[in-house]
């Protein structure tokens, strides 16, 4: 740094302006490269062969045929009250196929493993893998949206009923009956929660704070009002039932995951020839 008068943010921008323009050529090339890397599998709904694509969230598979565009034309013009012809709307291009679906590190489709649960929906459940491990979803298509696709309009969809695991089933616990007392380390309202040696006390801003109380530290009268409050709070909360794909046998929780397994549940994606 011989000119010691600069300062260092301008000669930062110097240094950035000179090497952005360099960056982004080279992160481009390796998009177009990763974007029609072939994979060796041929696509479930068209059979054209999918390719490996960078997302946001790393590779996955795409459909070859989502750079074929087609030209759709949109149905034929309504008239309207007063018998006047609206303007034919325009084609629109479309990709001629949009299937798309993650892949593990070494690159092999993630496919779910079929579950024999139905979800309070009556949906089939599968297990997948996330970034925290195994859980279980309702089976509906939720495919990584490649880039400069517009996202659908229409209603905002329910999220999916998701139940997490540890290798036994594990159902989701109830809300928990916020107190009047305040956490003694941060002031915030505490929880109760009945556990396996009795109610407990908890912070509500957990994870951010971790305070609790002992309960069998307060006063009598203050522990029978909560009990009772807490059996009314838990009584008024519907409990989970949840059952096989056949819609009858009730499923409890801690059910191992094995006696859930469907043979044959995970699919394979069939080679491209
Ligand atoms: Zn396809
Ligand atoms: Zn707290």
């Amino acid at each position: 740094m011989a000119q010691g008068t600069k300062r260092w943010t301008d000669m930062l921008h110097e240094f950035h302006g000179e090497l952005a323009p360099k960056l982004e050529t080279a992160m481009q090339e390796q998009h177009e490269k990763a974007k029609g890397d072939p994979s060796p599998y041929a696509c479930p709904e068209c059979s054209r062969q999918l390719e490996y694509r960078l997302g946001r969230s790393g590779r996955f598979l795409s459909c070859s045929g989502f750079n074929e565009k087609i030209v759709e034309q949109p149905a034929a013009p309504k008239t309207t009250a007063k018998g006047k012809k609206r303007k034919p709307p325009k084609p629109k291009e479309v990709p001629a196929c949009s299937f798309a679906m993650p892949v593990d590190r070494d690159g092999k489709p993630r496919l779910p493993e079929q579950i024999d649960l139905l979800s309070p929906a009556g949906v089939p459940m599968v297990k997948r893998t996330g970034r925290f491990g195994d859980f279980l979803v309702e089976d509906k298509p939720r495919p990584p949206k490649p880039k400069g696709r517009k996202p659908a309009d229409g209603p905002a969809e329910l999220p999916p009923f998701i139940l997490n695991l540890d290798k036994n089933l594990k159902f989701p616990s109830p809300p928990p009956l916020v107190t009047d007392i305040a956490c003694p380390k941060c002031g915030e309202l505490m929880n109760l929660r009945e556990g396996k040696r009795g109610p407990w006390l908890g912070c509500r801003a957990f994870p951010k704070c971790r305070g609790r109380e002992a309960f069998a530290k307060l006063p009598d009268a203050k522990k029978k009002d909560l009990e009772k409050e807490l059996a009314d709070h838990m009584r008024g909360q519907t409990k989970l039932s949840l059952t096989r794909r056949d819609g009858v046998t009730p499923v409890i929780e801690g059910t191992p995951l094995k006696d859930l397994q469907i043979e044959g549940g995970v699919a394979e994606l069939s080679l491209f020839q």
